[in-house]
């Protein structure tokens, strides 16, 4: 039986099998929802789902796309948006 603390299903159970072939079960905390586009509510793709501790490890560019407004809007969004800004600021 687990501990008390741990017999709670806001925990995730990783059964981890151990080198002397014993299956042991690690609780973690849930991972977040999927980053979102801010005008669509997409998911977002090349976002990854990881708790901030474990995003820290990860380099910059595997946190989100390499482009304006990455890992804020999806590149549909992101086209439209700036195709928005630059009518506003050379109107026709
Ligand atoms: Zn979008």
């Amino acid at each position: 039986m687990p501990r008390p603390s741990r017999r709670t299903h806001s925990l995730r159970r990783i059964y981890v099998k151990t080198p002397g072939g014993r299956t042991v079960i690690h609780y973690e905390k849930r991972k977040p929802d999927y980053a979102k586009c801010a005008i669509c509510k997409k998911p977002l793709n090349a976002v990854p789902r990881e708790r901030a501790s474990k995003l820290r490890r990860l380099p910059k560019s595997r946190k989100r796309p390499n482009r304006p407004f990455g890992g804020t809007l999806c590149s549909s969004c992101m086209r439209e948006e700036i195709k928005a800004r630059v009518r506003k600021e050379f109107p026709i």
